[in-house]
């Protein structure tokens, strides 16, 4: 899937250790998002 906000690369899958927004201070392991190589956009980032 193309990146909606630049249209100059396709999306790529990874996993990242995401900081919870819940309040606390905990980290998600392994989260996995897709994020833009060219702009760096993360559309699908999962809270
Ligand atoms: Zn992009």
């Amino acid at each position: 899937m193309k990146c909606v906000t630049c249209a100059e690369a396709e999306y790529v899958h990874e996993a990242r250790d995401l900081p919870s927004t819940r309040g606390r201070e905990t980290v998600l392991h392994g989260v996995m998002v897709d994020h833009c190589p060219a702009c760096g956009d993360e559309p699908f980032r999962v809270e």
